[in-house]
């Protein structure tokens, strides 16, 4: 039995999704730009998914211009608003210090330029305390980026809360949506939010393919140059097959997210409380109650977390340290230290992201193997550094 349980990290495409994009590889291989029926023919399968996103998160289809996913709509949306507010003072931007990196780095690039970038801090769950951006926050402020749920603890953020800040200091928000798309309901009303970041590989669609929904009426400078798509707002040929199929999951999302949730948050309680009861030594990372339904992060007392992540694969078992960006490296995470953690904590800790076709059999597993592996683990570290003191003591 392979179980996947990293669905923060991407998500296995819905046979829906594969046959529709499969039907336009095949068939509908016409440039959406051209005139002849054969360029029509893309367009409308553009135009209705342009809906289909729209329609997920309460929008009006002209606002959504398609991307290659969700580091291109954090891109755009920063770089595009702070270039169109250049002639102006507002040259202070603002992001929390639990982005990802497509924001967080994007910021860096700017504040290397004309602009000041400030992060706010989270508290220990993970929340910005809408307080911080009051007293970071002035009339020269350009943009608040906030994201909506976190990738790596699942902690939601109190967008509308932020967002009214935003306003009355005359600033734009936006907000990095990719890990709440088809996790929980997105209505950007609701939300009070002025650019929205989605990418479709995190919501059962393919990758390289994402969107940016820009509320109507704000002015952007497009980052990407070239021909005339989408408005005038990112040149390029659109990706018709991957518009096909974000536009898909789109529509699954919709129709499914609700119930979904409910399902996939049982088998995440389920599968944090068995790990809390029969591991000793572990934590979770996060809020218990602010977050997305499929993401539990625990931190495992003196156990390597890549030592149980490579554990957990043997098994067939596949989690994820933290972001899976910036796994490969052994730094402890950016997010779990803005929360104020030790290294040691943020180390120790194994993010859990279920999806939609985890099964309670899978999470039963998960439980039953777990406390073998860490027992493992402890030993030989213990052994390991039982061997060390013994070798300084011989003077080896
Ligand atoms: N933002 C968040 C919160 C993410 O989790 C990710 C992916 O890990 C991205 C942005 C980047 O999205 P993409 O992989 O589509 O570029």
């Amino acid at each position: 039995m392979r179980i996947y349980l990293d669905h923060n990290a991407t998500t296995p495409t819905d046979p829906s999704v594969v046959a529709a994009m499969t039907n336009v590889l095949g068939e509908q291989f016409g440039n959406a730009s051209s005139l002849h029926s054969f360029g029509q023919a893309a367009k409308i399968i553009v135009d209705d998914a342009r809906a289909d996103v729209a329609g997920l998160i309460g929008a009006g289809p002209q606002e959504i211009v398609f991307t290659s996913g969700g580091t291109e709509s954090d891109n755009l949306a920063i770089r595009g608003i702070a270039e169109a507010l250049l002639p102006t003072k507002r040259r202070h931007l603002i992001a929390t210090s639990i982005e990802h990196e497509a924001v967080l780095h994007t910021l860096t690039a700017l504040a290397k330029r004309d602009w000041i970038a400030t992060l706010l801090p989270v508290d220990g769950s993970g929340v910005v305390d809408p307080q911080a951006l009051e007293a970071v926050i002035t009339d020269d402020t350009a943009l608040v980026s906030v994201m909506h749920a976190n990738n790596e603890i699942g902690t939601i953020q109190p967008l509308a809360v932020l967002a009214a800040i935003a306003h009355r200091h005359g600033a734009i928000f936006h907000t990095d949506a990719v890990q709440s798309i088809g996790k929980m309901k997105v209505n950007v009303t609701d939300l009070d939010v002025d650019l929205l970041s989605l990418s479709a590989h995190k919501c059962y669609g393919p990758k390289g393919v994402g969107a940016l929904w820009i509320r109507r009426g704000s002015r952007l400078v497009q980052t990407m140059t070239g021909g005339k798509q989408e408005r005038n707002r990112r040149a390029g040929t659109e990706n018709v097959p991957g518009i096909a199929g974000l536009g898909t999951a789109a529509r699954l999302a919709l129709q499914r997210t609700e119930t979904e949730a409910d399902r996939i948050a049982a088998l995440r309680d389920i599968l944090e409380a068995g790990i809390l009861r029969r591991v000793s030594g572990t934590l979770i990372n996060g809020d218990p109650t602010r977050r997305i339904s499929n993401t539990t992060n625990i931190s495992f007392d003196r156990v390597e977390a890549e030592s149980l992540l490579i554990a957990l694969d043997l098994e067939g078992i596949a989690v994820s340290t933290g972001s899976a960006c910036s796994s490969g490296t052994l730094q402890p995470s950016h997010v779990l230290r803005a929360m104020g953690y030790s290294s040691h904590r943020a180390q120790n800790s194994i993010r859990f992201s279920l999806g939609t076709r985890n099964t309670a059999a899978e999470i039963d597993r998960v439980i039953d193997v777990l406390p073998n592996l860490v027992d493992k683990l402890r030993n030989t570290a213990r052994a390991s550094s039982v061997l060390t003191q013994q070798s300084s003591l011989d003077g080896g």
